[in-house]
């Protein structure tokens, strides 16, 4: 008899403040991921797009995006693209995304439609990374119904924690409500500079509150990672050896461990 197909893990990457490092993250640790030989689908949530474009998606080739996806009645297999990256590939993002938050509300089931879009379309993948826009609407909330973790990168600077306690009591919202699998897979910090004290201050004090939930990884500010989406490619593949895709290897290899992968 065949081995059946395993679904894939879903991670949402959110956290509703937009700079934070959301979609380099999905960007980066999909590709560290997939250099350790995991299949993995970046579905680009966010109307802007710069999941898309960091890895190279042109804007004329969005046709099948996302929004149809969610919206259109178009299979999630038949929008999957390849990207640069092998093992990984993603579904694009387009202009068409940002009407949806709007076309979404009047839909019945309206926060379950990225979930029943993606169905059993992502068997095969190991994992799924969903890039939320940066917002608390029904786009992120489709992908915290979809999803079976959250990972909230998180920027060192003084309101983090602010909104961190926010982003948590939509989590507990959707925990009560529509998911109550949905875990938090965990919080990582990000832009992280080592000369400045109020980034050390700031780490401190979400570890402390939040304790092994962060991750050790951190991701530093380097501007190699900055760099690398105008070339339309991840950190990873424009400088493996600069400290930002170093971090962004260790986030991968904590994220595996997390997952119960122990050869890593
Ligand atoms: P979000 O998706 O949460 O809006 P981004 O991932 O787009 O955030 O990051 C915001 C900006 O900060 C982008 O210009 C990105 O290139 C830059 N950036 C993100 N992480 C780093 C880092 N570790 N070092 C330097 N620049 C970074
Ligand atoms: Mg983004």
């Amino acid at each position: 008899m065949p081995e059946p197909v395993k679904g894939p893990r879903i991670i949402a990457v959110a956290n509703q403040k937009g700079g934070v490092g959301k979609t380099t993250t999905t960007i980066n640790l999909a590709t560290a991921l997939a250099a350790v030989k995991q299949k993995v689908l970046i579905i680009d949530l966010d109307p802007q797009g710069n999941a898309s474009t960091g890895l190279g998606v042109d804007r004329n080739n969005r046709r099948l995006d996302t929004y149809r996806v969610v919206i259109g009645g178009v299979s999630l297999k038949d929008a999957v693209q390849a990207t640069s990256v092998p093992g990984l590939d993603i579904v694009p993002a387009g202009m068409d995304l940002s009407g949806a938050e709007l076309e979404l509300v009047n839909m019945e089931e309206r926060e379950h439609q990225l979930k029943k879009a993606i169905g059993d379309g992502a068997d095969g993948y190991d994992y799924v990374l969903i890039d939320c826009p940066p917002a608390l609407g029904l786009l992120t909330l489709n992908a915290l119904i979809a999803a079976q973790a959250i990972l909230v990168p998180l920027q060192c600077e003084f309101f983090a924690l602010e909104g961190l306690s926010h982003l948590l009591k939509t989590v507990e919202r959707v925990q009560n409500v529509f998911n109550p699998g949905l875990e938090i897979q965990g919080i990582v910090l990000t832009m992280y500079d080592k000369r400045n004290k109020l980034s050390d201050q700031v780490a401190a004090d979400v570890r402390e509150y939040f304790g092994d939930k962060v991750y050790k990884t951190v991701i530093p500010r380097n501007v190699r990672v900055s760099e690398a989406p105008s070339y339309g490619r991840p950190v990873l593949m424009y400088d493996m050896k600069c400290a930002g895709s170093q971090a962004y290897l260790h986030l991968a290899g904590e994220v595996l461990r997390r997952e119960g992968h122990v050869s890593v």
